[in-house]
């Protein structure tokens, strides 16, 4: 398994590793990369020397994690809903919080977002958008993670901030704007991807218009969908069907639209997703806390593309797709009462390959092959919750936690090095950080 044979070297070798590429076996053996590529996979290093060399012994060699719902500038506002409903959440909560956002806020908020992605193995965020994108951008260019970046886009419906109040054309405008901008930014690490808030807040005009930019643009549209069952109700007596069938009917269901959620949704609509290819985004934590829990397992048979995502920080707290992978795996068990329903194998993909191929970026990470791009995770079994595991692999689902992630690669720049970041100023980072969440709730209101 290696792209070239030529023999002339390789930037770096890691091994000898447990390496788990996810779309084959698992093996002993080592992984090269050069100019940011992995370039070999296989039980023996290439002849050629190699400019770094990773020791490995005893670890695990993973795709780095997908996290395809991640509210990067929510990171200020962890615990700023815990125990409310949900149009509370929003409407008395999340709304005044953003609304109290400025960009220096944003910027930071998405900075301290990547380094717990980073902490938690995970190298490639889908945000479904913030209101100050420049800031969001600029905070995760300076972490180095790859990220599908949103303004969060609204343009109909009651409740919203009078700030969140525009027009279809001015929407989408500023999207337009902020996609030429920023799409192919940071080393290509940055993409835009349109997104839509929920249907209580969109026109069908706007989501039409939203998933044909996003096919134009080569990414995915983000979308929350079926959250609760007052939206079917809302889009039964607005549209005259549910939220899923209405999207099919405007044509916008397909593989250029993340189904965000998707909590309720019957036979009828599982057999929709998979049958145009609509990606979904399951969300464990937060669907648990705020939501409902979907029927994953059943999905997953149905051969729909799911991937893991923690949602934000005020709706899920822990923002570790480690965590969603453990959460996922053992609701579905508990909801089908069968413990065979989505097996660590299933589960590993979801939060690597399967994540990527949600996100439109398949064909890029997500796994550890030839060819793709080096974003992979050095896992340091040798920890009490690890160490005795069976199954190594299982192990990954069942007992990994943020403490066995030893060092993050990212387009082949190692972001984490021996648990140490690498870029950035980790407790500088979390002191402004919380210095700033401390700020905004004051400007908001929200001192409890
Ligand atoms: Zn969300």
């Amino acid at each position: 398994m290696t792209r070239s044979a030529t023999g002339a070297g390789v930037d770096l070798r890691i091994g000898p590793a447990l390496v788990v590429p996810v779309t084959s076996a698992p093996f002993l053996g080592w992984v090269e990369v050069t100019g940011g590529e992995i370039v070999h996979v296989g039980p023996e290093p290439t002849a050629g020397p190699a400019t770094q060399t990773y020791d490995a012994a005893g670890r695990i060699v993973i795709p780095a994690f997908v996290n395809t719902h991640c509210h990067t500038s929510q990171q200020l506002g962890r615990g700023l809903a815990d125990d409310v409903d949900l149009l509370t959440w929003l409407h008395k909560r999340i709304w005044p919080y953003e609304v109290a956002l400025d960009e220096r806020d944003s910027e930071i908020s998405a900075l301290a977002c990547a380094v717990e992605q980073i902490r938690n193995g995970c190298t490639l965020v889908a945000d479904p958008g913030g209101r100050h994108v420049d800031g969001m951008a600029r905070g995760l260019a300076t972490a180095g993670i790859r990220a599908l970046l949103g303004r969060s886009t609204m343009d109909d419906g009651e409740g919203r901030p009078p700030a969140d109040r525009e027009s279809t054309a001015v929407a989408l405008a500023r999207q337009d704007e902020l996609a030429s901008r920023w799409h192919g930014a940071a080393d290509g690490r940055l993409r835009f991807s349109y997104t839509l808030r929920t249907l209580f807040n969109v026109s069908d005009e706007l989501i039409t218009a939203t998933v044909e930019r996003a096919r134009t643009l080569g990414t995915v549209a983000q979308m929350h969908v079926a959250e609760i069952p007052e939206e079917n109700a809302y889009a039964r007596a607005t549209r005259g069907t549910s939220t899923v069938r209405h999207l099919d009917r405007l044509g916008a269901l397909g593989p250029d639209l993340l189904a965000v959620h998707a909590v309720w949704v019957d036979d009828e609509e599982i057999g929709l997703l998979a049958e145009r290819g609509c990606p979904v985004s399951h969300n464990a934590a937060s669907n648990l806390k705020i939501l409902g829990t979907p029927r994953i397992a059943d999905m997953v048979d149905a051969g729909v593309v799911v991937g893991l995502g923690t949602d934000g920080a005020p709706s899920n707290n822990r923002m570790s797709v480690i965590d969603e992978m453990w959460l996922a795996s053992i609701v579905q068990k508990g909801l089908r009462r069968d413990p065979t329903a989505l097996p660590a194998a299933a589960v590993l993909r979801m939060a690597t390959i399967d994540g990527a191929r949600a996100l439109g970026l398949g064909h890029l990470v997500g796994s550890l092959e030839p060819g793709k791009r080096a974003d992979l995770v050095v896992i340091d079994p040798r920890t009490p919750n690890f160490a005795t595991a069976a199954d190594p692999v299982s192990a990954l689902v069942t007992a990994l936690k943020s403490e066995n992630v030893e060092s993050v690669l990212c387009d082949g720049e190692f972001l984490l090095r021996h648990r140490v970041l690498t870029r950035v100023d980790e407790a500088e980072v979390l002191a402004e950080a919380a210095a700033r969440a401390a700020a905004v709730r004051e400007r908001a209101g929200l001192v409890f």
